[in-house]
């Protein structure tokens, strides 16, 4: 055949799926497999175009390797999302495995946030830097199981709490990088839950505690105890949702980060003053929180979480956990202390989308390299940069409140009368930051 009618054949064939699709007679993902990733997305696109009348012309420019992607990250993939980087910085950060400046790279849609992490930023430099701590409280998968009885849940758990070791082994045989720290139980009636959490090395780790979890219900618990598993994941794990027991326990890597802030840096750099800030800090992230009943005692953690996780190819849904926190300001004299505790903040330095162009790129920027001789030490520097990050942001945007309140106390002692704010002024905090979540 000549190339001429190889092309046509080619296109008639190309044709014919697109009107397959747009017809109803094949769905999405039934395209032929030997179709590459990129020819897939196009016969998709088209289809679609057909199908709903909208040009998709920028969703088909992209760099990255998409013949992985569609693989591994993305089903009946058509293109590409794309989302402005900014960059905050730089930070300084001393922790383990940091100790000096970084640029901070924020994935967002959202004006004004990566000039406020800036300003954040301004202000940690000028005070010498934030201390951070990362901890690993480990990634949990928690299946439910189903007796028959109270007495056969009690005799469940004995059985667990003896053959310990042998979960541990048939869980860690897995992946070369799990280790399996503890299996928390809890049981009412006739439903039990294993909480297993694991150590995953520089992985975020929950496709790992899955397999591991399936692995050690399936060959061992199930057909050794006769009781069924009910679900993989019983919800007691906790994934992606807001919950009591990953605030407490945490999940993933539990973040901290501190600084003291001086009179002159409150005063020079962000415009505020201590005792404003403490106040601001008591009445809505403490006080406000607890009479809205909700678990995020901060003022916009998710803001630079999410714009970080979509930089850094983390999974964004995990900014459920990253909304979780208590940012704390005291006064001290006429100088600040501030500090951030994120308790449950899912990470992986490899793994998810960690490995895509862009995302691969933000994290070497980082110099986020795992080190087969230092495992771990590339995800908790991640976490010691995101720690210092979501200060920024904070004390950014606590200072944004406070700061309206002293150009109107200026106003008012400056030119001896009140300030009476036109009805289109701004309240505090809503004028040089972005909304919270
Ligand atoms: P993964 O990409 O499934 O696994 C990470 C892999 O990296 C492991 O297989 C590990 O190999 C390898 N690896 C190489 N170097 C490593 C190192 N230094 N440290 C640790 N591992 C290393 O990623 P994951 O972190 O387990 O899971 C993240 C993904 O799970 C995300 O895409 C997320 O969206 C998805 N997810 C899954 C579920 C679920 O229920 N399955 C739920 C939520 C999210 P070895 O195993 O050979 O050691």
């Amino acid at each position: 055949m000549s190339e001429q009618n190889a092309a046509a054949q080619a296109s008639d064939t190309r044709g014919d799926m697109v009107e397959a699709l747009v017809d109803g007679r094949i769905s999405f993902h039934e395209l032929p497999a030997d179709l590459s990733g990129s020819e897939a997305a196009e016969i998709r696109r088209a289809a679609l175009e057909k199908m709903t009348g909208v040009r998709l012309q920028d969703m088909a420019h992209y760099s990255m390797d998409i013949e992985t992607a569609s693989r591994r990250n993305c089903e009946n993939m058509i293109g590409i999302a794309q989302v402005p980087v900014g960059i905050a910085g730089p930070l300084v950060v001393r922790g383990k495995h940091t100790n000096g400046n970084v640029f901070v790279p924020l994935a967002t849609t959202e004006g004004a946030l990566v000039a406020s992490v800036n300003r954040g930023c301004a202000a940690i430099r000028a005070a010498g830097g934030a201390q951070v701590f990362v901890e690993d409280a480990g990634m949990t998968r928690a299946p439910v199981f189903r007796t028959e009885s109270m007495a056969q849940t009690q005799e469940f758990l004995a059985w667990i709490r003896a053959h310990e070791p042998d979960i541990k082994e048939l869980a860690q045989s897995t992946s070369r990088h799990l280790e399996l720290l503890d299996i928390k139980p809890f049981a009412f009636g006739t439903s039990v839950w294993l909480r297993f959490r694991f150590s995953s090395g520089d992985a975020m780790g929950m496709n790992m505690a899955t397999i591991a979890a399936e692995r050690v219900c399936r060959k061992l618990i199930v057909p050794r105890t006769g009781v069924e598993c009910i679900a993989l994941s019983g919800n007691y794990c906790v994934d992606k949702k807001p919950s009591a027991i990953n605030w407490q326990e945490g999940r993933g890597k539990r973040l901290h980060a501190e600084v003291v802030l001086e009179h002159e840096v409150l005063r020079d750099v962000l415009k505020t003053n201590s005792a404003a800030l403490a106040e601001v800090c008591y009445r809505k992230n403490l006080l406000g929180s607890i009479a809205a009943g909700s678990m995020g005692f901060n003022a916009h953690f998710a803001n630079v979480v999410a714009a970080f996780f979509i930089a850094t190819g983390q999974d964004v849904a995990h900014v459920v956990g990253g909304s979780l926190g208590i940012t704390n300001i005291e006064a001290r004299g006429d100088d600040a202390y501030m500090s951030v505790f994120l308790p449950d903040i899912p990470l992986g330095a490899v793994g998810g989308g960690t490995s895509l162009s862009t995302q691969n790129e933000a994290l070497r920027m980082l110099d986020i390299i795992p080190d087969p001789e230092k495992p771990g030490a590339a995800v908790t520097r991640l976490g010691e940069i995101l720690a210092g990050a979501v200060l920024a942001g904070e004390l950014s945007l606590m200072a944004a409140f406070t700061s309206n309140d002293l150009a109107r106390a200026h106003q008012r002692l400056a030119r001896g009368k009140p300030h009476n704010p036109s009805p289109g002024t701004p309240f505090p905090g809503t004028q040089a930051d972005p909304s919270e979540a």
